[in-house]
Order: C-alpha cells, then sequence, then structure tokens
C-alpha cells in the first residue's frame, strides 16, 4: 500500500477547510509519515480525525522547509505524538532545533538520507531558502512530494532521479517555469503556492490535478 492523504492546502473538498499551507500523510504497509504541517495545528488534527486518522500511529515527520505554513502544527505534532521522529533540514534557526529536539527524536538532514524503506529525502536542496523533498519509490517509478519547491523543478527532479524515473510529482510547485521535467510523468498533482497551475495544467491536462485537504491517492506500485 502507498496512500497519500493531502491534510492541509489552500484548497479542500467538502467537510475540509482551504487554509494556506501544505500537509499531506504518507501510509505505506509499515509507516506512517507525516510530511509538513501546514500553518494551524489545531486545523490539521482536526483534518485528521475526518480523514480517520489518529495522530499517535504517526512515526515520523519531516519538515520540508522552514516556512510558517509547513511548521505552524508543530507543537500540535509533539503534543499528540511525544518523542515521534522529526527529519529537519540542518539550515533551521539553532534556537527551533533546540527547541524540536526538547521534545522528539531529532535527525538533522542534510544529504540524501533513507527515511523508511523505499522513501528518501533528497537532502537539503536550493541556496537562499533550503529545503528537502520526499521521494517515494515504487517498483516502475519514484513520485517526488515536495513543500514550496523553492530550489526550483528542475533541481528537486535531478536530485530525485538518483532513484530512478520519475512518475509523478505532488506539492507546492511554486513559480518553477521550467517544464521539461514534467513530460515524462504519469501525474503533476499541484499544490498551494503553485503560481503556474493554469499554464502547467494547459500543457499537460491529462496529467494535471488541482490537490486539495481531503484529497485521497492510492499510488499503484505495479
Ligand atoms: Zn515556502
Ligand atoms: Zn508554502
Amino acid at each position: 500500500m502507498l496512500r497519500l492523504t493531502i491534510l492541509y492546502d489552500n484548497e479542500a473538498c467538502t467537510g475540509f477547510t482551504g487554509s494556506w499551507g501544505f500537509s499531506v500523510l504518507v501510509e505505506t504497509d509499515r509507516e506512517t509519515i507525516l510530511f509538513d504541517t501546514g500553518w494551524d495545528g489545531t486545523l490539521l488534527l482536526k483534518h485528521m480525525k475526518k480523514a480517520g486518522i489518529d495522530p499517535s500511529r504517526i512515526s515520523k515527520l519531516v519538515l520540508s522547509h522552514q516556512h510558517w505554513d509547513h511548521i505552524g502544527g508543530l507543537p500540535e505534532i509533539l503534543n499528540a505524538n511525544p518523542g515521534i521522529a522529526v527529519y529537519v533540514p540542518a539550515s533551521f534557526s539553532e534556537n527551533l532545533k533546540k527547541e524540536i529536539k526538547k521534545r522528539s527524536t531529532f535527525i538533522e538532514v542534510k544529504e540524501a538520507i533513507e527515511i523508511s524503506r523505499d522513501i528518501w529525502s533528497t537532502g537539503e536542496l536550493g541556496d537562499k531558502i533550503k529545503e528537502q523533498s520526499l521521494v517515494l519509490i515504487t517498483k516502475n517509478g519514484s513520485y517526488v512530494i515536495t513543500g514550496c519547491a523553492h530550489p526550483g523543478i528542475d533541481e528537486i527532479i535531478n536530485a530525485a532521479s538518483f532513484h530512478g524515473k520519475i512518475k509523478g510529482i505532488l506539492g507546492g510547485l511554486h513559480d518553477s517555469d521550467v517544464f521539461e521535467g514534467f513530460k515524462e510523468m504519469n501525474m503533476i498533482a499541484a499544490g498551494h503556492c503553485t503560481t503556474h497551475k493554469e499554464k502547467i495544467k494547459g500543457l499537460f491536462p491529462s496529467k494535471f490535478m488541482e490537490i486539495r485537504a481531503g484529497l485521497r491517492l492510492e499510488l499503484t506500485e505495479c
């Protein structure tokens, strides 16, 4: 099983609330991993309840980058799940790292690292705003999950391609306007901070998908 549930986005399905930011839950047969937290932890927990997810089931939290719309729900996740493993980019402020360390199993990320079997971080990418993305490896290709994609889609796809062909991308795609890397993909799922949604949709109508809080996707492995 490889299942994704969007828990936070500025767009939302009926019964969920749109709010600026991003969070997605990744479930496999072995583990439940949360990627980012949106900005409002109360809303994040409300969405988890609505989606039937017990936060204490989450074993690992991966934070893409130190922007408010991705880490705001961190205290609520630490409260609900003391000692959880948190994968934090090394570029986070020292004071914030110190606080997270007090309440979690803290893992600092610089280089690419395996988070769970067949689930990797790209490691910190970019210069100005450093960010890590997730790579989910399946038998016939990988899926990339981005926070805001500040380092640029090209750099992210390039790093993620280390694990083989990329089948799809999901998350905030920011303002990248180089779409070459999307050509070979089957799924382009754009979220909260994607500037060129309409343009990408126009170029790849059959692959494009707008994500929203409450959306659940089963990724096939064959
Ligand atoms: Zn950002
Ligand atoms: Zn963002």
